[in-house]
C-alpha cells in the first residue's frame, strides 16, 4: 500500500468500517434511509462509501459528500448494531476529510472561519448576538419585519426560523449568571455548569432556571467564566482541530473547581462533552485529563433525578409527550431520568409517541441545509406528536425544541399545542416560573 492510502486510511478511520458485516439492521432505524429509500443515504451504504474511499476504489473524496452532507448524525444506527460499528468516528472523520481536501470558495472560506474561529468560541461574539436579538425585538424592528411581509421573502427559509425564535432576554437580564448559587437546605453536590455558547446567547432563560433547579434539589451550582463552546458544531461540520482546541480549552477552565459533576441541559452538547475522551484520545498530553472530564460529565436530567426529582404542585391533568434527543438517547445513553422526572409530577398524564426514537430533522443547523430532506422528517414526527394527543411537547435540546416549534407552525397546531425544554416545564410544574417562557411574542 502506497504511503497516501496509508495516510488516508488513518484519516478516514478505515479500520473502524471493518466492523461492519453488512447485515442491514440498522437500515430500518435510520431516518434518511427510510425517506430517501436508497442504500448510499443509509448507514451500511456510507460505511461502504468510506471503506471504498480507503480501498483506494474511489479516488475523488466529493463523491461521498451527499450522502455524508444528508446524513443527520443522529447514531440511531449505532444503538441497533449487534456488531458495535462506531459510526460517528466513522462519519465525523470522513467530514474532517473532505472538509480539507474541498476547495471553498472565498466567501465561504470567510464564512467558517468568521462562524467557526470568531463567533461560536467567544462569549462576547455571543453576548452580542443575544442582544442584538433583544435590540430587534424591543425596537419595533421585528413586528415591522413581520408585517410587511419580509420575513417570507428571505432566503433558504430564514423567515421560517425567525419566527420560531424565543423571546430575547435583555442585557440587564443577561449579565452573567450568578459564580456561586448556594444550594437550598443540605448541599448534596457541587456541580458545574456548562452554559453553552447558543443556549447562553438565545436560551439563557432556560440556563437560568436550570441553576434555580439544581439548587433547588441540593445542588452548589458554580459557573466558570472562562468556559467556551463545547465544539459540537465544528465537529459536525469537519472542522476537527478547532473542536479539539475549544476542547482542551473547556477542560482546562474546569479543572479550576472541584465539582462532583460537570453539568449540562443541551442534548447535542451533552454528548460532544461526554466524548471528549474520544475526541483526545491519541492526544498524550490530554487524554487522561479528557477522560476525567468526561466521566464527570451529566445531564442535567440525571442529576436532578439523583437527588430526588422536583416536587411538582397539584394542578389540572395535562397530556405530555417527550421528544428524544438523539443526542442524548444514543451518544450520552441517558434516557431514563427525563421520563422519570416528568411521570413523577402530580397530573402529568405521559404518552409516549410511535417512534420515539427517530430523530426530528433538526441535527445542529441540518435543518438549515438540508431544508427539504429536514421537514420531511419532521412532518413524520409530528403525525406521531398528533396521534398522542398531547398539548405539551417537552424536550430536552435547543435544536429539537425550535424542530418543535417549527412542527407545530407547519401543522398550524399553535392554539393547542405547545413545546418546552424539560427544564422550563419542571419548573413551571413546581411553581418556580408563571407562564409559558417559549411563547412567541405577538406580532
Ligand atoms: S452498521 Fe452495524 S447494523 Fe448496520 S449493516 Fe453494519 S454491522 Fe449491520
Ligand atoms: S447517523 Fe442517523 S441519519 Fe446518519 S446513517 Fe446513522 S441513523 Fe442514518
Amino acid at each position: 500500500m502506497n504511503e497516501q492510502l496509508e495516510q488516508l486510511r488513518a484519516e478516514l478511520n478505515y479500520d473502524k468500517t471493518n466492523k461492519c458485516v453488512q447485515c442491514g439492521y440498522c437500515l430500518p432505524a435510520c431516518p434518511t434511509y427510510l425517506t430517501m429509500g436508497k442504500e448510499t443515504h443509509s448507514p451500511r451504504g456510507r460505511i461502504n462509501l468510506v471503506k471504498m474511499a480507503g480501498e483506494g476504489k474511489i479516488k475523488d473524496l466529493s463523491v461521498l459528500e451527499e450522502p455524508l452532507d444528508l446524513c443527520l448524525g443522529c447514531r440511531a444506527c449505532e444503538t441497533v448494531c449487534p456488531t458495535g460499528v462506531e459510526y460517528g468516528a466513522i462519519l465525523e472523520s470522513a467530514r474532517a476529510s473532505i472538509t480539507r481536501r474541498k476547495a471553498y470558495s472565498v466567501p465561504q472560506k470567510a464564512l467558517r472561519s468568521l462562524l467557526f474561529k470568531k463567533v461560536f468560541p467567544s462569549r462576547k461574539a455571543m453576548k452580542l448576538l443575544g442582544d442584538a436579538m433583544w435590540v430587534y425585538e424591543k425596537t419595533g424592528v421585528q413586528k415591522l419585519a413581520r408585517k410587511s411581509g419580509l420575513m417570507k421573502k428571505l432566503p433558504a427559509h430564514l423567515g421560517e426560523f425567525e419566527a420560531i425564535v424565543p423571546p430575547a432576554v435583555s442585557p440587564r437580564e443577561r449579565a452573567s449568571l450568578p459564580r456561586v448559587t448556594k444550594a437550598k437546605g443540605q448541599r448534596k453536590y457541587t456541580v458545574a455548569f456548562f452554559v453553552g455558547c447558543v443556549m447562553d446567547a438565545m436560551f439563557r432563560k432556560i440556563n437560568q432556571l436550570s441553576v434555580q433547579l439544581l439548587a433547588e434539589v441540593g445542588c452548589d451550582v458554580i459557573v466558570i467564566e472562562n468556559q467556551i463552546c463545547c465544539g459540537a458544531l465544528h465537529a459536525h461540520a469537519g472542522e476537527m482541530d478547532e473542536s479539539k482546541q475549544l476542547a482542551k480549552r473547556n477542560i482546562e477552565a474546569f479543572a479550576a473547581v472541584d465539582a462532583d459533576f460537570i453539568v449540562n441541559n443541551a442534548g447535542g452538547c451533552g454528548a460532544m462533552l461526554v466524548e471528549y475522551d474520544h475526541l483526545l484520545a491519541d492526544d498524550a498530553q490530554w487524554a487522561e485529563r479528557a477522560r476525567a472530564f468526561a466521566a464527570k460529565t451529566r445531564d442535567i436530567s440525571q442529576v436532578l433525578a439523583l437527588c430526588g426529582g422536583i416536587a411538582g404542585k397539584e394542578g389540572p391533568t395535562e397530556r405530555v409527550t417527550y421528544q428524544r434527543s438523539c443526542h442524548m438517547t444514543n451518544v450520552q445513553k441517558v434516557t431514563a431520568e427525563p421520563v422519570q422526572l416528568l411521570a413523577g409530577l402530580p397530573n402529568v398524564e405521559l404518552v409516549e409517541m410511535a417512534e420515539a426514537n427517530m430523530c426530528c430533522g433538526s441535527a445542529g443547523i441540518y435543518n438549515l441545509v438540508q431544508y427539504d430532506a429536514s421537514m420531511e422528517i419532521l412532518d413524520l414526527k409530528m403525525q406521531h406528536v398528533i396521534d398522542t394527543g398531547a398539548v405539551t411537547i417537552v424536550t430536552t435540546n435547543p435544536g429539537c425544541l425550535l424542530q418543535m416549534k417549527l412542527g407545530i407552525e407547519r401543522e398550524h397546531l399553535g392554539e393547542r399545542v405547545r413545546a418546552v425544554h424539560l427544564v422550563e416545564y419542571l419548573a413551571q410544574r413546581a411553581g418556580i416560573l408563571d407562564g409559558n417562557p417559549s411563547a412567541q411574542p405577538k406580532a
